[in-house]
């Protein structure tokens, strides 16, 4: 796909604007006091940031981010303003970001925004089509960047938002962008009493506003501009979701959780949660956080995508985005590297398959290597290209858990297995027998398959899958090994003297002891990734009974995607939506018989490093009422109900 990004010409000043809109990115004057009082002002900001108490949030919608700057100023200003424990939200819309060399240029012309300016270009990076959530000053300020056309992009938004700012080129230099689709997109999303800032006072954006259920103002501009427009929207909320996929709305007066298992999925649910005041216990059955399938020496970041745009492959670039900017924290070259990622074109139907991926994602995020540039990539000799990953690498997922686990707001509770849960006045309690290990108001369980073992989530088809990897002694040749390289199975380059090589599946064995059989697969599947490298590690003569290793499961479910969100109880579930079962399409106007306060995340198969660390925020966004940070769709098929409502209309 060809590049995406924004192609700017520079004036003599130094300023930026759009060769594709011809058009200016803000005022040559007075940006920022423009941006004040169009965006800021307008929308009564400073005294609605003021007005926040702790816990409160106010989500900003904006569209055309450009270089950022109206979010830095409300960013700047809702830290001058807002009271401690107060969130901003602020998601934007933009179909071509600038990279990162231009928006450092761009932004460096406003010295009093540094501070804020540096962060965002620290955090600037994978933004790939797709929600591309960054996260400031430890939750305070969260942006969820939607990279795509406005009109494409807004229908998968789920958010109510408080304020929009109406930016994105004059009209006359951008009208493919001010639609009526795209008003009634502002109004679909737009909480009750929403308002409205645009620098526009053009009469036909003014009207088709109105049209969509705003009172528009026209108030005087500032500088050069006679004329700029606020408004408020005055319409009903839309309903945004069918019962079973709506917010259960229940948030308890104290923000109390429970998560039970500390793998990646658990560790990365409490840190949202935490980062959002949530006190947080982590219940964990061995003595440390990932000791299960999170305990792997080196994961990869292996991106299994679909031209064809399916939630899975959505949640995995959105996913990817998110984890590696997370990394960046981490300690590179030891817990983690972006040294790439190859995926061989090892036969002709995958050689295809890479071409559509070629054609479907920008060259930023994978492109195609022919044999020789593959090998220049590897450092080692291959039978064939393939796609490569540069951003992606491999990572010590024990140091993300840590670093996620991380926080004043979370405790451990290490050695405590739940059995059974219970809810009791208001709060789920962790059984073990008698004993009960901890209790919350809200329970997230991030027990991979062990979850099925409890009552409440019985009904989940979650499975577990065997896999093993084997951990290889680095040779002084091999050590030329510079990215993972996979084929069926996967190599990464030297992490403490060893590469980790993987990894087996079995979905019949429930024995955890690493077994021979599996070391020696596992070096078969080295050797049809690249002989000369087997050469290198000595393959031939190494003793699979003799390797070092470890076993873990896999959970998946049956359509691959994990389980996200709030639980139902089942019985009830069929009760209510029995109808169902006779005509697919009705929507009965029951409520969903919620299981108050227990939420699932888990199910991420052998993808825990992409999915799970961007599950956490969807489980935080679930219980906070916040804007989703991934598609609504995506979120659906991520849905605990979805197997439920499956098995109903099957039954018809
Ligand atoms: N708010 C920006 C800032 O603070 O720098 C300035 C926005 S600039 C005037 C307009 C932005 O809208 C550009 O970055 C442009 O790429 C984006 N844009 C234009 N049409 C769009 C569309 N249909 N969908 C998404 N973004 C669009």
């Amino acid at each position: 796909m060809a590049d995406q990004h924004a192609q700017l010409d520079w004036n003599e000043q130094g300023q930026p604007s759009s060769r594709l809109y011809d058009d200016v990115y803000f005022s040559r004057e007075n940006g920022l006091e423009e941006t004040r009082y169009v965006f800021l002002s307008n929308n009564d900001l400073p005294q609605r940031f003021a007005a926040l108490q702790a816990g409160e949030q106010l989500v900003i919608g904006e569209t055309g981010f450009g270089t950022g700057m109206n979010f830095l100023c409300a960013w700047e200003l809702f830290d001058q303003r807002a009271s401690a424990g107060a969130r901003l939200h602020f998601v934007s819309v933009e179909k071509h970001p600038l990279t990162e060399p231009d928006l450092r240029r761009a932004l460096a012309l406003w010295p009093s925004l540094q501070p804020y300016s540096e962060q965002l270009l620290d955090a600037y990076r994978c933004l790939n089509p797709g929600f591309q959530r960054l996260v400031f000053g430890d939750g305070r300020v969260v942006l969820t960047l939607l990279i795509g056309d406005a009109l494409a992009m807004l229908p998968q938004l789920d958010a109510r938002i408080d304020a929009w700012f109406l930016d994105g080129f004059a009209p006359s230099k951008n009208p493919e962008m001010w639609t009526p689709e795209l008003f009634a997109q502002l109004a679909r999303l737009s909480a009750p009493g929403a308002t409205l800032g645009t620098f526009t006072a053009t009469g036909y954006v003014r009207r088709a506003l109105i049209e969509a259920g705003f009172a528009m103002k026209r108030v005087p501009g500032l500088g050069k501009k006679w004329e700029v427009m606020r408004g408020t929207f005055g319409g009903a909320a839309s309903t945004l979701h069918k019962p079973w996929f709506a917010r259960p709305g229940y948030l308890p007066d104290r923000r109390r959780a429970l998560v039970i298992g500390a793998g990646l999925a658990g560790c990365a649910t409490a840190a949202s949660l935490a980062r959002r005041g949530w006190e947080v216990t982590v219940l964990e059955r061995h003595g440390a956080a990932a000791q299960e399938a999170s305990g792997n020496p080196q994961g990869v970041l292996y991106l299994k995508l679909s031209a064809h745009g399916t939630a899975l492959s959505r949640l995995i670039v959105d996913g990817f985005g998110y984890t590696r900017r997370l990394l960046e924290r981490l300690h590179k070259g030891q817990d983690w590297d972006d040294c790439g990622v190859l995926q061989l074109a090892f036969d002709e139907r995958e050689a295809q398959r890479q071409a559509k991926l070629t054609a479907a994602f920008p060259t930023s995020l994978l492109t195609m290597l022919d044999r020789q540039q593959a090998e220049a990539q590897a450092g080692i000799a291959l039978a064939s290209g393939g796609l490569f990953y540069p951003d992606a690498g491999w990572v010590h997922p024990p140091a993300l858990c840590a670093q996620l686990l991380d926080h004043p707001g979370i405790t451990l509770h290490y050695h405590g297995e739940a059995l059974a849960l219970q809810r009791v006045e208001g709060k789920w309690q962790a059984l073990s027998g008698a004993r009960t290990l901890a209790e919350a108001e809200v329970t997230v369980l991030c027990g991979a398959a062990d979850i099925t073992r409890f009552e409440q989530s019985a009904h989940l088809p979650l499975k577990r899958i065997r896999g093993q990897i084997s951990r290889l002694p680095a040779s002084s040749s091999s050590a030329a090994l510079s990215t993972v390289v996979c084929a069926e199975g996967y190599v990464a380059p030297v992490r403490q003297g060893e590469h980790t090589l993987g990894a087996s599946f079995n979905f019949d064995s429930d024995d955890l002891t690493p077994s021979s059989a599996e070391h020696a697969s596992n070096l078969d599947l080295l050797r049809e990734i690249s002989s000369d490298l087997a050469e290198r590690l000595q393959a031939d003569d190494l003793d699979p009974a003799t390797l070092q290793g470890r076993a873990a499961f896999r959970c998946t479910s049956p359509d691959y995607l994990p389980v996200i969100g709030p639980l139902a109880d089942a019985e009830q579930f069929a009760q209510a939506y029995a109808v169902l079962a006779r005509d697919a399409r009705q929507v009965p106007p029951v409520p969903c018989p919620w299981q108050q306060g227990l939420y699932i995340n888990s199910g991420h198969g052998s993808r825990g490093l992409i999915t799970a660390p961007l599950s956490g925020e969807l489980i935080a966004a679930w219980l906070e009422g916040e804007p989703l940070p991934v598609p609504g769709d995506v979120a659906e098929g991520c849905h605990p109900n979805r197997f439920m409502l499956r098995q109903l209309i099957r039954k018809g």
